[in-house]
């Protein structure tokens, strides 16, 4: 197939040309959107990330440019309008479950740096500063971990947790009994965020998760409780956390996805004052770990991915649909 291949990376194109046998790639620096759109014109599939514009207007264009397939090169799908899709008669495939333990260990990773206030550690080493005021943290041992969907991820992020000893609460609509196993106790969210002493997402972006995180919800969480969002950004009600870490009743923050993580996140933009005020604020706390969206970006789930989007294309070439949505 003929492949137009947005949001290239340089990494990218190195490995998708190391494993690539069958198809015709085009490699476009520029993300997918209403402005670049025309490039896919001449391609069979196009294949998209999470910072590409899946849109109805962008589906209607591939399809009239008779794209028949948008390989996504990710697990989440909620930048793309399904169900224009759908009306398009446009297939979607994704790369599910490349690596759970991937996200799942960046989680864990966030959460004892901020527990054990590593980072403002290092900070202080790096100004020769080798006392240890402000940096006593806490053990996580026999603490409640609250787990917001307990699919690929959060069921791998939970088998981690029980390892620390942890008491493990989860909500998921769709418990599982691997889970249970583990000693996972499901239960309402609002015990979740009543009783949690961290709290980490692991769920779908959707209309139902939006906001998620709000202020009402965050009312009900614990003073200091400890928060983490490895899944999507919007899961969060920016303003909302900032208010909450303002009078302190967020003891730390980790992200790994933010909101408006579009504009920002897999550019470098060391050269520019950035504008977006939110981010801005969430950066100016002690207490805020943010990385770029880069819990996915180990070697396994690399190699998984470049090999599962290949393998989806082949397959819809073939005539065969896996990782469908
Ligand atoms: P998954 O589909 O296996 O699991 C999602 C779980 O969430 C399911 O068990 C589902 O029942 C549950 N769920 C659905 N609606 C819910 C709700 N309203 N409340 C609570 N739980 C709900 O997905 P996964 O592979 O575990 O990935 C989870 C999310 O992680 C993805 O949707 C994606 O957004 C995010 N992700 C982030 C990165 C990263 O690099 N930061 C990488 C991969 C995935």
């Amino acid at each position: 197939m003929k492949i137009a291949f947005y949001n290239t990376k340089a990494y990218e194109e190195k490995a998708f040309k190391a494993a690539n046998n069958n198809h015709t790639i085009t490699f476009i620096k520029e993300h997918l959107d209403e402005a670049t759109v025309q490039k896919a014109a001449g391609h069979d599939a196009v294949c998209c990330f999470v910072t590409d514009s899946v849109n109805a207007s962008v589906l209607t264009a591939l399809k009239s440019f008779n794209v028949q397939l948008v390989a996504l090169r990710s697990a989440g799908y909620d930048h793309v309008d399904l169900s224009a899709a759908k009306m398009l008669g446009l297939a979607i495939v994704r790369v599910p479950a490349y690596s759970p333990e991937a996200i799942a260990e960046f989680a864990l990773g966030l959460i004892l740096s901020l527990s054990r206030k590593i980072v403002q550690g290092h900070d202080k080493i790096k100004h020769q500063d080798f006392t240890l005021e402000g940096l006593m943290g806490f053990n996580l041992s026999k603490k409640t971990v609250g787990i917001i969907g307990t699919g690929y991820i959060g069921s791998v992020f939970a088998k981690l947790l029980s390892g620390f000893e942890c008491k493990l609460l989860a909500y998921d609509p769709y418990p599982k009994e691997s889970c249970v196993a583990l000693g996972v106790n499901y239960t309402s969210k609002e015990q979740l965020f009543n009783e949690a002493d961290i709290i980490s997402l692991h769920c779908p972006l959707n209309q139902e998760t939006h906001y998620l995180i709000n202020s009402g919800t965050l009312s009900l969480m614990k003073p200091n409780v400890i928060l983490i969002n490895t899944a999507r950004g919007a899961i969060i009600d920016t303003s909302a956390v900032i208010e909450a870490l303002g009078n302190q009743k967020i003891g730390a923050l980790g992200l790994d996805v933010y909101e408006n993580e579009r504009t920002l996140f897999f550019e470098d933009h060391s050269r520019e004052t950035l504008k977006d005020e939110q981010f801005i604020r969430l950066q100016a706390f002690p207490n805020v770990l943010i990385t770029g969206h880069q819990a996915f970006f180990s070697q396994e789930a690399f190699s998984n991915i470049v090999k599962t989007t290949l393998e989806n294309i082949t397959a819809f070439e073939q005539g065969r649909s896996i990782n469908q949505i």
